[in-house]
């Protein structure tokens, strides 16, 4: 007997990519525990398993695996709209040492933390993402702020690889004036903590964070090197999201030459960013075998360039899609941009065509957290992390041109149910792990209280309090 049969679906099986995985018009996937046990035409399956403990009816809806997003840092959301002084905000650098560092998070806190991952956590789960690598970065609220990731993901249901970010920066002081391995020390310490208690295999688990090459001395990156292979569980950093000359008046080198040279890369290393390259920096990466996470918005905000990703996919290089967590949670709206942003600055329409914009949050993500066995994809023996999708199209969608709809009309709210490990964790578009208001009222107080240390006080004008 199986435990849950999903019949009358229009499923994407994306096995083993988008481009050539089966479509079952209507179609139906057995679920047995945590995992698929089968996939086919409904009819059939339907007859075998007629004895199913629960049967969901699909009839009107994709179903399709969950996706994935590679980079995020899920308490950015307690700086969400903040009406910081954009005066100050002319260049990349100021953004990242005043809205990214000072005003969000050098002044985040472990409560600040748990409720902004409560809230990204549901937010993505209920727009169809159901695994996060997220790096969190508050050197204040050392030790323990993974504690509050960690509860929080647990609370919501969403799958997550974890770290806490490694750096000598030293909070207030320029990292030009003084970096101090102590912190990168303070940092290690967080993220061994972590990799030590968890289970593995569980829906959590560790990734350690760097922050880049410029904020950490060789010695650390090396460290990290060390570290990730006692632990076995890779490197998440950001690589290049700076303009190469930041880098090259440090060393003389360009952040990829530094990361091989400290032995970090391997393809273990989901790199975040990974704009401003050069032909050999590819090269790097290749060779490597390094995993990259676009994040074609973030680079955009910070008028930092496009990524050379039709060049990177060229190279054989394996791109999956991240966010940042800076604007909306729904990965719709990223998978749209970065469908888009490649074809306009290169002025070809050829560029990432809609099955590979999807592959980016699908397989290509799956394999980047070194889980391509496990997600990203609906096949006989995977985790059944599965979207149930009703198409809010002006137009009919079926299995020719459902791919495109992904890049066209897709919204996260089309999102009605979602799986993880088999477990309903959202029905009809409703967490059914948490209190929904109650996590945004929490999140709304933690960012007002975050706001407030910055000399804003929006409480009493606020209408969502
Ligand atoms: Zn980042």
């Amino acid at each position: 007997m199986v435990d849950l049969l999903i019949k009358n679906a229009l499923v994407l099986t994306c096995h083993p990519n988008v481009l050539t995985g089966e479509i079952h018009a209507p179609g139906a996937i057995a679920v047995k525990e945590s995992r698929i046990l089968e996939i086919g035409p409904s009819g059939p399956l339907e007859a075998k398993y007629a004895d199913a403990a629960e049967v969901i009816d699909a009839s009107g809806r994709i179903a399709m695996p969950g996706f994935i997003v590679t980079h995020t840092h899920m308490p950015y959301v307690l700086g969400h709209n903040q009406p910081v002084d954009v005066s100050q905000l002319r260049s990349f650098w100021d953004m990242l040492q005043k809205m990214g560092w000072e005003w969000l998070e050098d002044i985040t806190t472990a409560d600040g933390i748990l409720a902004g991952t409560q809230y990204a956590s549901l937010k993505m789960l209920k727009s169809g993402t159901t695994t996060v690598c997220d790096l969190v970065e508050a050197p204040n609220a050392l030790p323990g702020p993974l504690d509050g990731s960690v509860r929080a993901i647990a609370e919501t249901g969403i799958r997550a690889q974890l770290g806490y970010e490694v750096t000598e920066r030293v909070p207030g002081v320029p990292i030009a004036e003084r970096l101090d391995p102590a912190y990168a020390e303070e940092g290690f310490a967080e993220n061994v903590r972590l990799l030590e208690s968890l289970e593995p295999g569980g829906r959590v688990q560790g990734r350690l964070g760097v922050h880049t090459a410029y904020t950490n001395s060789p010695e650390t990156l090396s460290r990290a090197r060390e570290i990730a292979e006692k632990h076995q569980c890779g490197i998440q950093i950001h690589i290049a999201e700076i303009p190469r000359a930041f880098l090259c008046e440090k060393y003389g080198k360009s952040a990829p030459e530094v990361l091989e040279e400290a032995g970090l890369l391997g393809p273990d290393v989901v790199a975040a960013h990974c704009i401003d390259l050069t032909d050999s920096d590819l090269e790097i990466l290749a060779r490597n075998h390094v995993s990259v996470a676009h994040t074609p918005m973030t680079n955009s905000l910070g008028g930092n360039g496009v990524a050379r990703v039709p060049d990177m996919m060229e190279q054989g290089i394996n791109v999956s899609l991240g966010h940042d967590c800076f604007f909306t949670l729904d990965t719709a709206e990223y998978i749209r941009y970065a469908y888009l942003v490649h074809k306009a600055h290169r002025a070809n329409p050829m560029l990432i065509p809609p099955f590979q914009a999807l592959d980016l949050v699908l397989g290509n993500a799956a394999a980047a957290l070194g889980l391509a066995d496990e997600i990203g994809s609906l096949h006989a023996g995977k985790k059944a992390d599965i979207l149930l999708i009703r198409p809010d199209s002006p137009s009919p969608v079926g299995p020719s041109n459902v791919i495109s709809y992904f890049t066209m009309t897709f919204r996260g709210c089309d999102v009605e149910t979602v799986l993880v490990d088999g477990e309903v964790v959202v029905a009809d578009g409703v967490s059914t792990h948490v209190d929904e208001q109650a996590v945004r009222k929490a999140c709304v107080e933690q960012a007002t209280q975050l706001w407030k240390r910055n000399g804003i006080d929006v409480r009493a004008q606020s209408i969502n309090l």
